[in-house]
């Protein structure tokens, strides 16, 4: 790895303060060329433990910290980030794929949520309420949750680290971070910018790992972690769900998803080919969010086809650090062969490959950005997560069977309507069953708007006022005897 960086980028694992290597260790890849980048510790269910051991050790001392200290030290977190970003951005882009210009974005939307937090925590208000009884007064306050774990997915190696571990110190807690085996070095880079940072020894820890299920097993069953955040896939969620039962975990969730995009003949064509190509290309389709089904109204189809088509046409596939680059390679091969095998199943049922739908020549995990007309609702591709630069159209001619459409999956993170009629589009994103609905916007996602998932894309919510409050526990206070 050839990344200027003022100090060299960890591959050590870190608990407690101590950098840890281990003998058995795995590598990181690059997905675009599949060149090893690094070794990094294959860690151990005991190593997880003594990772928690570590979280509660240092939990007494930061949740005492008052608010105002633990927001200097977050900040300081951000500006070290910030500094270093040029270098995050293509540490990101080598272990993942995706384009810099993509890459330089999450390092900026990673960051904003440690500023955020670092204001947000200074501000966790209780409540004074008005008594029932004349010798009683009511108080609340607001305490950090205790030790909490965090299993983080590979598409936003940095985001998705930053969001949970910002807001999890800002409230007092301690943490201990299992990221995807797949994009390892975004999380100990972020580990050692804390450090220098000031963030504690046992803190924040980050423990790298091939054996997840053994790992989350461990974190799931120690009763000292209160809480656990997961961003994932929902089988995963699922599994996490039930481990966690035992202990009464606290628990974020943010799982799959199935996003509708909705189209109406009263979009306008524009907006909805920008919105569009926005939702469903970045991260080459690698987003929970991503437009899963884009229903497009019957007056207004034939045009949206060869509008997007054209647009889709000017993307680039190459390895993200070719400046040129829209399109980066899927993380994996599994990826490449679900996108294969969803869009072979599509055709088979009467679907037509408008353009792509086939594997690129850069190398063996890249796709070529792909349209496909003729997608009917029951259709694999239109209730499994393509992950892929794959846009599925369904055809529709009534709002009312938009609305059942897109409704009809037990999924409900992200959906997107386009239209200029402010009535209906208000309407309908009271109609859409999701956590999030981005009215003539394709992307939405930022520090200060909440978040997260209804149905089975999740539980809880990130960023915004309300992603502090999962990590807090509120207290009542009955303070007695007040007329003695
Ligand atoms: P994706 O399909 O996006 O890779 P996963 O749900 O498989 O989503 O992975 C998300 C995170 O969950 C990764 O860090 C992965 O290592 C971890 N993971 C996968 N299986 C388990 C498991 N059984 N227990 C705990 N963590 C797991």
């Amino acid at each position: 790895m050839n990344i200027k960086s003022s100090t060299p980028f960890p591959t050590a694992a870190l608990i407690g303060g101590e950098w840890v290597t281990s003998k058995k260790t795995f590598p990181v890849l690059d997905p675009a060329t599949g060149d090893k980048l690094a070794d990094v510790p294959d860690l151990t269910p005991d190593d997880a433990k003594r990772a928690i051991d570590a979280a509660h050790q240092a939990f007494p001392a930061w949740a005492a910290k008052p608010a105002k200290e633990r927001a200097q030290i977050l900040r300081k977190w951000y500006d070290l980030i910030i500094a270093e970003s040029e270098a995050l951005a293509q540490l990101m882009t080598a272990e993942q794929g995706k384009p810099l210009t993509e890459s330089r974005g999450e390092v900026a939307y990673g960051a904003s949520f440690i500023e955020w937090f670092a204001e947000e925590g200074k501000r966790a208000y209780g409540h004074t309420i008005p008594t029932t009884v004349a010798s009683r007064r009511y108080v609340t306050i607001k305490q950090p949750i205790g030790v909490c774990a965090a299993i983080t997915p590979w598409n936003f190696p940095i985001a998705m680290i930053t969001r949970k571990v910002g807001c999890a110190l800002a409230a007092g807690c301690t943490i201990v971070v299992k990221p995807s085996e797949e994009t390892p070095l975004c999380a100990l880079a972020l580990a050692k910018l804390a450090q220098d940072a000031g963030v504690p020894a046992g803190a924040f820890n980050v423990i790298t790992t091939l054996d997840s299920p053994a790992v989350g097993k461990v974190l799931t069953a120690d009763d000292r972690v209160r809480k656990l955040t997961f961003t994932g896939s929902t089988e995963v969620g699922k599994i996490l769900y039930r481990q966690c039962a035992d202990t009464i975990k606290k628990l974020t969730l943010e799982l799959g998803g199935n996003a509708p995009l909705i189209i109406f003949d009263d979009a306008d064509l524009q907006q909805a080919v920008a919105g569009t190509m926005a939702s469903k290309f970045r991260n080459a389709g690698q987003t929970c969010v991503c437009a899963n089904r884009i229903l497009v109204q019957a007056g207004i189809f034939d045009k949206f086809v060869a509008a997007l088509k054209e647009a889709a046409g000017k993307l680039v596939v190459a390895p993200g650090r070719d400046a040129k680059s829209t399109v980066g390679p899927l993380i994996n091969a599994d990826a490449i062969e679900k996108v294969k095998s969803l869009l072979s199943n599509a055709v088979s049922q009467g679907a037509k490959v408008e353009m792509g739908g086939k594997p690129d020549d850069h190398g063996a995990l890249f796709f070529s950005p792909t349209v496909v007309t003729g997608v009917t609702a029951d259709m694999t591709i239109a209730n499994e997560e393509i992950f892929g630069p794959v846009a599925s159209l369904i055809r529709f001619e009534t709002e009312a069977d938009a609305i059942r459409i897109a409704n009809n999956t037990p999924f409900g993170l992200a959906a997107y309507l386009f239209s200029q009629n402010v009535s209906r589009a208000w309407r309908v994103a009271e109609a859409l069953e999701a956590g999030m609905v981005g009215v003539n916007e394709g992307v939405f996602s930022n520090e200060v708007a909440p978040f997260g998932g209804i149905k089975q894309s999740g539980l809880g919510r990130e960023g915004a006022d309300e992603g502090l409050n999962e990590y807090l526990e509120t207290k009542m206070i009955c303070l007695g005897g007040m007329n003695a």
